[in-house]
């Protein structure tokens, strides 16, 4: 035992705590495994190519992690390329070849030249593809041009990973969507219950010394403040265990959990603002933190200006009232009808929802300044 404030060790495998880490087991996702697991091994394996798949579900909900273990668990009679989506469809192209192998100059080619290439090194073959995150390439690229190319070829799967629920919503080619017209996949927010078997798992993993109130309070802040982001909840339990080894505490407590919650909100907020695309999206919020501006009009036409003075694309008031729906549905405004109808019809008011309002104005800030 160390002498009292000198650090100790409470966790023997601190890494089986990190998001980073892929457990072998996903507790309360058995069935989404299976689910995946049916196409693999009934469809794949016999040589039929399933139908295309969009998963979504909140941040944390464990969509990424469970695609990579059933991939990690099958063998597939072809090739598979797993890439996270951001950016346009070249640079997803290039993921895409460097995952399975395909090399294609470095500079200077056209998407069509590219998928040329691309698509006559891999032949014949069936071709697995994971598009991670696929609502960043669609707001970067919402012709979404490689999807299309991808969905008219022959012999190939397209899974679909996203946490905005309209991600297909971004796409502004009818082309598209009729070739890619996925079959769904919506994985629930995690329960308390979930998220504290989930900690609890990885603590046995991990050999670490955690109460168990302690491992509690971290899964419901997770669900209160996050939704039941899992990663948000790992976060929390490491940045508690963390705090205890350095105070020299034997046991990571409550108290812990208290002190990392602050730490860890705001990585959170950076982490989550910093993914929303386009930077609209960031100068909507803007008006709604900052400004306090709550009609959706006024904030179109205070996002306009912002962009134009920042010199980003204007975008029409239907293009930026997709983008208030999305954040919406990501919990960062509320929109609701506000009292009786006016005469033109409905009024909205969109408000602010987290609590943190200055956290927030800051971050975006700071964000704005780096675009
Ligand atoms: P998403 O892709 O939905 O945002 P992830 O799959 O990246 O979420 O999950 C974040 C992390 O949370 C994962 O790396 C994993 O460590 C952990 N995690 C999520 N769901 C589970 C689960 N059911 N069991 C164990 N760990 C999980
Ligand atoms: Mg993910």
């Amino acid at each position: 035992m160390s002498p009292p404030g000198s650090p100790s060790v409470l966790a023997e495998h601190p890494e089986y705590l990190s998001p980073e880490y892929t457990p072998e087991e996903l507790p309360h996702r058995e069935r989404d495994v299976e689910n995946l697991s049916f196409y693999f091994e009934n469809r794949l394996l016999r040589g039929v190519t399933p139908p295309h798949i969009l998963i979504t579900g909140p941040s944390g909900s464990g969509k990424t992690a469970t695609v990579k273990h059933v991939l990690a668990k099958h063998r597939v009679p072809g090739f598979v390329a797993y890439t996270v989506a951001t950016g346009s469809g070249v640079k997803v192209l290039r993921s895409c070849a460097s995952e399975v192998g395909v090399r294609l100059p470095v500079r200077g080619l056209s998407l069509d030249e590219a998928w040329e290439r691309f698509d006559s090194e891999v032949g014949g073959s069936l071709l697995v593809v994971v598009l991670d995150e696929l609502d960043k390439m669609l707001a970067a690229e919402p012709e979404a041009p490689l999807l299309y190319f991808l969905t008219r070829r022959p012999k190939t799967w397209v899974i679909g990973l996203s946490n905005n629920y309209s991600a297909l919503s971004l796409v502004k080619d009818e082309r598209v969507l009729s070739s890619f017209n996925p079959w769904r996949m919506v994985f629930d927010p995690y329960t308390v219950d979930q998220v504290r078997d989930i900690l609890q798992h990885r603590v046995i993993l991990a050999g670490a010394q955690v109460k168990d109130e302690a491992v509690s309070m971290c899964a419901a802040v997770s669900v209160s403040t996050a939704g039941g982001d899992v990663r948000y909840a790992l976060n929390l339990l490491s940045s508690a265990v963390q705090l205890a080894e350095k105070a020299g505490d034997h046991v990571v407590g409550e108290r812990h959990v208290e002190t990392a919650k602050e730490e860890v909100e705001r990585g959170y907020i950076l982490r989550s603002l910093t993914a929303l695309q386009p930077p609209h999206k960031l100068l909507l919020l803007k008006g709604v933190y900052e400004q306090r501006i709550s009609s959706p009009s006024q904030l179109y036409e205070y996002a306009n200006t912002q962009a134009r003075r920042l010199g980003l694309s204007v975008y029409t008031y239907k293009r930026l009232s997709e983008f208030l729906n999305n954040l919406h549905v990501e919990g960062w405004v509320k929109i609701t009808r506000r009292g009786a109808t006016g005469r033109r019809g409905v009024l909205w008011e969109v408000l602010p929802t987290e609590e943190d309002i200055d956290l927030v104005k800051a971050t975006i800030d700071k964000l704005l300044t780096q675009l």
